[in-house]
């Protein structure tokens, strides 16, 4: 089966949407092919999956920290005038 090889900007310039999953099967092995045998675009790769990782995981622990989220709620609540509630109609 024969595969063309993509050069450095062809395989960069595909690197985000292979981050992001958005490839065809077949750009996804032409991407991974050439990370193999490029250091220079692995190096790229592992910097930006690294990167993305991180990120995802502190959006992660921002969502699910209800404990920040407590303090923090308790922090505008301490910030607003204690009157502010609306009286409820009947
Ligand atoms: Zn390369």
């Amino acid at each position: 089966m024969f595969l063309t090889l993509l050069n450095c900007t062809e395989t960069l310039a595909r690197l985000d949407d292979y981050l992001d999953r958005e490839l065809s099967p077949r750009e996804v092995t032409l991407v991974e092919r050439h990370l193999k045998i490029c250091r220079h675009c692995s190096e790229i790769y592992a910097f930006e999956a690294a990167f993305l990782h991180g990120l995802k995981q502190k959006i992660q622990r921002l969502e699910t920290s209800d404990e920040n989220l407590a303090d923090l709620m308790n922090r505008i609540r301490a910030a607003l005038p204690a009157e502010d509630v609306e009286p409820s109609e009947k």
